[in-house]
């Protein structure tokens, strides 16, 4: 593929719900375009963008997949991204790098949940969009249901380019509302088609909505709406349309409908020219940026000139190359052989060979410039949403916001060998997929993964089994509670035992009080030694510092540790022969432990604030539902047809909100949650919490 500049390229998403025809849709318009001389098929493991031996044997993308045609004189770099939530960081990565997103739809299905999610995802990047309805050949297709539903869940600027001729089995080609003509497919299925007038029978339907397509369209400029006014429909030239098509689908007042069938190759041509007049290219748009050595915001220009600024938005573990990192340049250009510097490391990288990518193909490149995309191989420690510059011109872009974590599960590996491989595949998958996060939790030591919702955390389960031949199970976590004292109170513990040779004696008396909580702080505990007159001698005050750091980790209540507290170790007695360390630690302990029983010790549990946006018609369910699990509304907020509801819960009631909001709104709700604070957990709850945590009195002597 010979060199585009940025005038001529055009990155364009194509999003939907799983199973509307995306990779069918890519296929047929790599064919379209002559890319390819035989059309793959998704049935027989046969397409460009599904190449993982995973994604064939499973016929579902779970990787985005980049292939690039040409088409009149201009390169679309199609970005092929997987439907499913669980893939809702491939969705927001791709939409960090796009000039437009087509979503497509399935004629008989209609508006589907993930429709819903890649659209909110569009709207929430400020991504251009246009809608394609796709399998109008298909059993139970209908047009004009699902551009009313698009209308209806979507935006009321749905508004159709084109409509079909014919449909389900006599489906026979497509109008453009906008030109007035109609292209007609043969029998063959092979792409070809003839131009013709619109069938009579269809001209009262077609003329009534290119006049509404031209109403939307000359609104979007004062000058084309005088000269419509004045002059009437006819008036406006093909370039005012376009122009204004641009400019309506740029500030979202026009949403296009376009239609055809991926299948029978039917509308393909007309989608591509589609593309090219609804989105921008890269050439129209500055890149804002921010200079790290000045900390000034700039604006880059698509030029070779400017200064290198590029992202990487997909890192994928190949298990022949090593990894690869996907990047789109923003300005500047990208060279073979040369170092680049990234903004969040601050230190340069040194990059080999640059591919350009088609599917599972590459072919190497010297160079990339302004608006294209490639691909670096082993990047030493570059991993997505970093930005890629030159070391004598550092500055950063912004990143790719990818969806917060809904549900933190715990890591069960299945056998000592899976759990030595562990680590290493699950630092891996994370790289590939930055809406995982790894963490360890502090009272058990395991190891806990935060993802996306429950069968997100499994569909990773069994890629980890696929990939790195690692088993493991994936658990709902402990909750942390944690305990602390609401009062003041001291006591005196004397510990003594004789054995026969040599005793063990030590006395200690503290007193303890609760400290105010306090986010920032970091150690539970603030020790004060107060003896005076040397009644213990100091060397013996790490040893009753370790018997109450022991004591609290243990819990009073339930087996939970003890934080803000404040410990003053006031008086105490020593014996010159039998006072040993392990004497002190064991008085230390004890004496806390009686000193806090006596201070209204309080369970505590983890309060979280979530933040659930659904389409309006669910908020009152999603209120009511919030009640029995405690929560408490911070806030309700419209959005756009939508409703973002702030609530704190407390985690006990929410660890799987994630599946339960899906259910509760047919998978149309999406929510993310992040730590709030600590509550004291209500007296009714905390018998039945310490029943379940009881502390191992065990080590008490
Ligand atoms: P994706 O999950 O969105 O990438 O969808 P696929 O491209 O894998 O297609 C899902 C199924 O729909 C496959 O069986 C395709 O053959 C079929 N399909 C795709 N496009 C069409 C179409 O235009 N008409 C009909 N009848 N079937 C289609």
């Amino acid at each position: 593929m010979k060199a585009y500049g940025p005038d001529k390229i055009h990155n364009v998403g194509i999003f939907g719900h799983g199973g509307s025809g995306k990779t069918t849709l890519v296929e047929a318009l790599v064919y379209t375009t002559k890319g390819a001389t035989r059309l793959g098929r998704v049935e027989d493991g046969t397409t460009i963008s599904d190449y993982d031996a995973d994604e064939q044997k499973r016929r579902m993308s779970v990787n985005l997949s980049v292939v690039p045609v040409e088409w009149k004189e201009n390169k679309i770099t199609l970005i092929d991204v997987p439907g499913f939530a669980d893939y809702a960081s491939e969705v927001a990565a791709t939409m960090r790098v796009i000039d437009g997103a087509v979503i497509v739809v399935d004629a008989a299905a209609g508006i589907e949940v993930g429709t819903e999610l890649v659209w909110q995802a569009a709207r929430r990047a400020g991504v251009p969009c246009l809608i394609y309805v796709n399998k109008l050949d298909r059993d139970n297709a209908d047009f004009d249901r699902v551009v009313a539903q698009a209308r209806e869940v979507l935006d009321s600027a749905v508004i159709p380019m084109q409509i079909p001729v014919g449909t389900q089995r006599d489906f026979k080609g497509i109008v453009s509302l906008r030109k007035e003509r109609a292209w007609l497919h043969g029998a063959k299925h092979d792409g070809s088609f003839t131009e013709a007038d619109i069938p009579a029978e269809m001209a009262a339907t077609a003329a009534e909505q290119h006049e509404a397509l031209i109403d939307k369209i000359a609104v979007t400029n004062d000058t084309l709406i005088e000269k419509y006014l004045e002059e009437g429909v006819g008036a406006l030239t093909p370039a005012e349309l376009r122009l204004g098509l641009r400019a309506g689908i740029a500030s979202n007042t026009i949403v296009p409908v376009f239609v055809g069938s991926a299948l029978v190759l039917s509308g393909m041509a007309q989608l591509l020219d589609g593309m090219l007049d609804s989105f921008p290219s890269p050439a129209r748009k500055t890149q804002p940026a921010t200079d790290l050595l000045t900390e000034k915001a700039l604006e880059l220009k698509p030029e070779p000139g400017e200064p290198l600024a590029a992202i990487v938005f997909k890192t994928m573990a190949d298990p022949f190359v090593g990894k690869l990192s996907y990047v789109r340049v923003f300005s500047g250009q990208l060279h073979s052989n040369s170092s680049v510097y990234n903004a969040r490391t601050r230190k340069d990288e040194r990059i080999g060979q640059l591919y350009f990518v088609r599917g599972k193909e590459q072919t190497a490149t010297h160079v990339v410039g302004p608006g294209d995309i490639c691909v670096l191989t082993k990047l030493a420690e570059t991993t997505s949403s970093d930005t890629l510059c030159s070391h004598d011109r550092p500055l950063v872009l912004r990143g790719v916001e990818y969806p917060r974590p809904a549900f933190t599960g715990t890591v069960r590996p299945h056998s000592k060998s899976d759990l030595d491989k562990m680590g290493t595949a699950l630092h891996r998958i994370v790289e590939e997929d930055p809406a995982l996060q790894i963490s360890r939790d502090p009272a058990t030591g395991e190891t806990l993964l935060a993802g996306l919702g429950e069968s997100h955390l499994h569909s990773i389960a069994d890629r980890m089994k696929r990939k790195f031949d690692v088993s493991i199970d994936i658990d709902l976590p402990r909750v942390p509670y944690r305990e602390t004292i609401r009062g003041r109170s001291e006591a005196l513990y004397r510990h003594k035992k004789q054995t026969g040779g040599a005793g063990q004696f030590a006395e200690v008396v503290l007193r303890v009080e609760p400290l105010e909580p306090d986010p920032a702080r970091e150690d539970p505990l603030e020790f004060e030694w107060k003896i005076v007159g040397g009644v213990i001698n100091k060397s013996f005050m790490s040893a009753v510092e370790k018997g109450v750091r022991a004591a609290m980790h243990d819990g009073l209540l339930s087996s939970n540790p003890v934080v803000d507290v404040r410990v003053a170790v006031i008086d105490g007695k020593e014996h010159p022969v039998d006072s040993k360390e392990i004497a002190f630690v064991t008085a230390g302990a004890q004496a806390f432990k009686q000193a806090a029983l006596k201070a209204q010790p309080m369970l505590m549990e983890p309060i979280y604030e979530l933040e659930i946006s659904v389409p309006d018609q669910f908020t009152g369910d999603i209120m009511s539902d919030l009640n029995p699990r405690r929560g408490r509304i911070m806030g309700v907020q419209p959005e756009d047809g939508r409703t973002v509801i702030t609530a704190h819960v407390p985690l006990a009631e929410c660890q799987r909100y994630a599946s339960d909001l899906r259910s509760l709104t047919q998978g149309r709700g999406s929510f993310g949650m992040h730590f709030a604070r600590y509550d004291d957990v209500p007296a009714h709850l905390a018998e039945e919490i310490r029943e379940r945590y009881k502390v191992d009195h065990s080590r008490d002597m």
